[in-house]
Parts: structure tokens; sequence; C-alpha cells
């Protein structure tokens, strides 16, 4: 745990006194700043939009910012209603309704948004699939969901289960040609622009479903669909402000937000319009010089990113970062895995912002700890509780553990954005609680005596060795710190009575050549700079270790290979 204490660089924060603010915290004061509070109509694309569409300043004020091949596209907060009522009308046409669910499988393009948003303007429930998605996890996905719709692009049909399909009505194609493979299908372009302008809005209640999201967690079975209510606004509002700090005119980039990724659900989309703010959408594939010019060129003022971009960018060299102005960022955030040290003072020397870790899951549907732009950041850590949450470490009796002990994060349920079930599942829903009553993470956690959070693997990744869990985070950090490591993953495995493992993938930096004396080397290395007893099966070197496009780390990939199983179409990660 390291010790240093970085004071806070913004003082014109929206959280000012954490201490205070968590002490005397109500959820129901954040609900008085909804239209709903007053009027009882719930839905919350009338909170994110058309609130703001009605009023004559913000209705021209920029909503999204879609860059993509060098092409610019912007929607103003009246365009974006504009759009989606005629979405939402087109969707109305082919018989779609409240309640049914539509599944939203595009590469990165603004119809994702305007579709998402359709939906939920009229109480269907969306499901945006990974555009790397395969086709066995779409076909899972099929069967759990029984989508009515789907709204995709030619270029991704030969990823569609066909033979799975039959609950599927209509597919929705944004560009033509027709594929002539379903019995109806609809290219959306030609049509969309004869739809009225205008539609009703469905009033919801806020346990009413909104979206869904499936999270692989656990490996056995088949993946479990999340599911996220209206009522999240309320989590959304919250953190967009306390958290990413989110002023008046702010513009927000969410870079690692994919849809098919929570964190483009949330911090992409809904937290930023519910604040009226842009939101910038680039969606090029990773090149450093590509994300400076983004920062540079649409004057972003909080950046929520993630650490292995952060890794990506120290690669590219501290002279490429210095050519481009940053000058209008005010706050750096990240998501995703442990923020290291080296990460956070890179970012701080050279971006010349200290980037501020927060953690959350998809269940969680909102950012739960974190580090706030008014408050001391202690490197390593991922901050502190979020106004409103409750946390602690607990032991395998499900107890609270005290100061320095390792134990699995717990939330006590009550906050607004919590997931409201599994799809089809009450039972492994119920697997997330505790006896007691606490949602149970799986991720593992230290608290310091000031009580900040600092993050210690999964609980499934542990291995115990002598008295004490050690996690692969922790072997990663060694692994970085050898100077031919570009950058390391490491999983640990578990086959049958074997004691379980530590297996490491590596890549190593340009000038290194894999062999095996390398690899040895490696091997020792980690033993002499972590302990002797570390059981380290082996070290794999790849090319490229697969990443989604945003630049998370998929170790589920690598676990999957590594069990033999199908992991999902990752060759097309980096398109
Ligand atoms: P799946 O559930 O499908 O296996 P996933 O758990 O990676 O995938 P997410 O819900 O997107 O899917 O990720 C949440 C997990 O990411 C957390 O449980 C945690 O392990 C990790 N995580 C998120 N933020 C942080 C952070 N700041 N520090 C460390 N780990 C983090
Ligand atoms: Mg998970």
């Amino acid at each position: 745990m390291i010790k240093a204490r970085i004071p806070p660089e913004n003082s014109d924060a929206n959280l000012q006194s954490y201490a205070e603010v968590y002490k005397n915290f109500s959820w129901s004061d954040v609900e008085k700043k909804f239209t709903w509070y007053e009027t009882g109509n719930i839905n919350i694309v009338h909170e994110a939009i058309d609130r703001w569409a009605g009023d004559e300043e913000k209705s021209k004020r920029k909503a999204l910012i879609f860059e993509k091949g060098g092409k610019i596209r912007e929607f103003t907060y009246s365009e974006l209603r504009d759009i989606t009522c005629q979405w939402a009308n087109l969707l109305t046409e082919y018989g779609f309704a409240f309640g049914d669910r539509i599944f939203v499988f595009l590469p990165s393009c603004p119809e994702v948004y305007f579709s998402m948003l359709a939906c939920a303007r009229l109480g269907i429930i969306f499901c945006a699939l990974f555009p790397t998605l395969g086709y066995d996890e779409i076909e899972s996905r099929i069967q759990n969901a029984k989508p009515r719709g789907i709204i995709t692009h030619p270029d991704m049909f030969e990823r569609l289960p066909l033979h799975a399909m039959s609950t599927v009505e209509h597919v929705f194609l944004t560009e033509g040609p027709l594929l002539n493979l379903f019995p109806s299908e609809i290219v959306v372009q030609k049509t969309l622009q004869e739809m009225p302008k205008r539609s009703a809005t469905r009033w919801v209640s806020k346990s009413t479903p909104l979206y869904l999201l499936y999270t692989t967690s656990g490996s056995t079975g088949p993946p479990k669909g999340v599911v996220h209510c209206h009522g999240d606004m309320v989590g959304h509002l919250l953190t967009g402000s306390y958290v990413l700090d989110l002023k008046d005119d702010s513009i927000i980039w969410t870079d690692g937000g994919d849809p098919g990724w929570v964190t483009g659900i949330v911090y992409g989309m809904f937290a930023p319009f519910l604040h009226c703010v842009t939101s910038v959408v680039q969606g090029d594939r990773f090149s450093a010089s590509t994300w400076y010019r983004t920062l540079e060129r649409h004057r972003i003022s909080v950046w929520y990113t993630t650490p292995r971009t952060i890794t990506r960018l120290i690669e590219a060299g501290e002279d490429l970062a210095v050519r481009y102005d940053f000058s209008h960022l005010k706050h750096l955030a990240t998501v995703g895995e442990t923020l290291s040290p080296e990460q956070f003072y890179w970012a701080k020397d050279t971006l010349k912002h200290a980037p501020h870790d927060t953690w959350w899951m998809t269940e969680t549907g909102m950012i739960c700890m974190a580090n706030f732009p008014s408050m001391s950041i202690r490197p390593g850590s991922m901050g502190k509780p979020v106004p409103g949450i409750e946390a602690s470490a607990l032991d395998e009796q499900g107890e609270p553990l005290p100061e320095f002990s390792m134990g699995e994060l717990a939330l006590r349920p009550g906050w607004p954005a919590m997931m409201s079930g599994l799809w089809q599942d009450a039972v492994r829903y119920q697997e997330y609680f505790s006896p007691n009553n606490w949602f149970l993470t799986g991720d593992m956690v230290t608290k310091d005596e000031h009580g900040y959070y600092y993050h210690q693997g999964r609980n499934d990744d542990l291995i115990k060795l002598g008295q004490r869990d050690t996690g692969p985070y922790e072997v990663e950090q060694v692994l970085s710190l050898h100077q031919a490591v570009a950058e390391a993953v490491a999983i640990s495995v578990r086959s049958g009575t074997e004691n379980p493992m530590f297996k490491a993938f590596v890549r190593i930096k340009k000038g290194f050549t894999a062999s095996k004396r390398l690899n040895l080397e490696i091997k020792n290395f980690v033993k002499a700079n972590f302990t002797p007893e570390i059981p380290l099966s082996e070290v794999v070197f790849l090319d490229e270790l697969p990443k989604t496009r945003s630049g998370i780390l998929l170790r589920r990939v690598l676990e999957a290979r590594d069990l033999g199983v199908p992991s999902g179409d990752h060759t097309k990660l980096e398109e």
C-alpha cells in the first residue's frame, strides 16, 4: 500500500466536503432534481432529452458529437429529440411496445444511441451487444431475452445466429442493402425520414426495466442478463455530478464507452444527457495521436478513461503528448481495473492531471467507489464509497473486517441504480446476496485507516500463499517491472485437484526477442522480486493481448482459451 497523498487540484468541485455530505446524504434530495418529482411522469428520456429540448437555450446545446474516419456528426438536444421520436415512431409502426426486448448490434455509430433512446422512450427494454460478440454469444443472449427485434448493420449479419432467431420478428438495418435472410427486414434510413418528429413518451415507474446487459462472471452457466431500470437515473445524475464533476459547460469523453459495456450506456449517454452536457464519442480504433487529437479538437473537459488506455499512451512516449493542447481538461477519471501508481504518476506529470480511479460493475449500475475531485488521492486506491453507498470488506462468514484485512467488497442494497434482477433467473440473482443482506461484488479489497479502499483482485482469482491470499494483480505488477515487458496479464488456473497456479501472458517490448531464455529470466525475476514460492506455472509470450476496441483487457478470453472453451470473436477486437 503506497502512503503518498496527493492533495486535490480542483477547488470548485461539485462535491466539496465529502465527510459531511456522506453523513447527511439522502437519495430523496437527489430525486427532487427531476421533473417527475413534481409531475409523477417518469421516463429517463424525458429527463435526459425532452426536458432540455423544450428549453429555449438548452435545446441548442450539443448533446452528442460523434467522430469516425475524420467525419464529425453533431446533434443538439432538440435534434436528438426529433431523431429519437422518429425512431420511436418507426418502432411503434412495426408493432413494438412496452416490455418488448430489442437488441442493438451495431458498429460504433450515432444510431446506437438513437435506437437505445427510442426504445427507452417507449418502455422497450434495449440490449446493446458488443460489436465484437461472436455467433455463440449472441445465440445464448437471444435465447435468454427472446427479443422481438434486432437493430443491426449489413456488415454484422454473418455473426447473427440465423437458426436461433425465431423470436425475432423484425430486423432493422441502419443501411442497405437488404440481406434477404429474414421474413421482415427494414432499411431504417429510408423509412425514418417519413416519420413524425414528435411521439408520445410512455410514462413508466422507477422499477420499469430500461436495459439488459449480459455478464459472464462466475464462469459457470450461461451469461446473466443484468436488468437495469428507469429509476437508475437518480444514481446517474448524482455520480455525474459528484464523481465526474459535470458542470453546465462540460464536454465529456467516455472513451472506453462502447454501449456493449455499461460505462458507455451510463457515462457515455445517460449521465451526460441528464446533466444537459455534451458527450463525445470517438468511433475510430485506438492510436495515441487520435486520442490526443480528440482531447484537443473537442476541448474535452471531463475524460473518463481506463488504465489500459493510459498504458498505451505511456508507450507512445511523452514527446507525442507535449504536442497537443489539453488546457480544456479539468477532470480525469478511470475505471475498469486497478490504476497503478505508475499510470497515476505518468498521467499526473504528462497530462498535468491526476487521474481519479473509480470502481463499479455492470450489476451496480453506477459508480460506487471513487476518488472525488475535492479529496486527496492515495495512488493505488479506488477511493471511498459514493454518498448513499454503504460499503464494507467482509470475511468468509459475511462479517465486516477491520482495517487492513482483505475481504470481499460488499455494498448495502438500496442505492437507486442497483440491478433489479437477472432476466429470467431469480435463483442466480439471489446468489449475489449474503444472508445478512449485503450485495456481494466478488471483488477483494482492503481498507486503510482513512477509509480508502484498495482493490486486490477478484475472489475467484486469489491463490493462498502461506497465510495470505495473492491475486493476479500483484503478479502483473512485478512482471511489468521487468525491462523487456511491455504489458502483462496474469490469470489463476485451477485444474482438477491440482493446486491453483498463476499463468502469465506477456507482450514484450520492441528490441527484445521472445526466447526460452528470456522466458526463464522473466519467471526468475518474478520469483526474485515477489517470492520464490510464487506458483507461476507458465509465462506465455503473445504479440497482442486480447482487448476490446477501447483497450479493456479481456482476461476472460485468456481464461477461456486456457480452458479450451469458446472465447468469442476476439480477432476483431481491434477493428
Ligand atoms: P464479467 O462480469 O462479464 O465477467 P466484468 O466483471 O469484467 O465482466 P464489468 O461489470 O464491466 O464486467 O466490470 C466490473 C469489474 O471490473 C469489477 O467487478 C472489478 O473486478 C473490475 N473493476 C472495475 N473498476 C475497477 C477498479 N477501479 N479497480 C479494479 N477493478 C475494477
Ligand atoms: Mg463481473
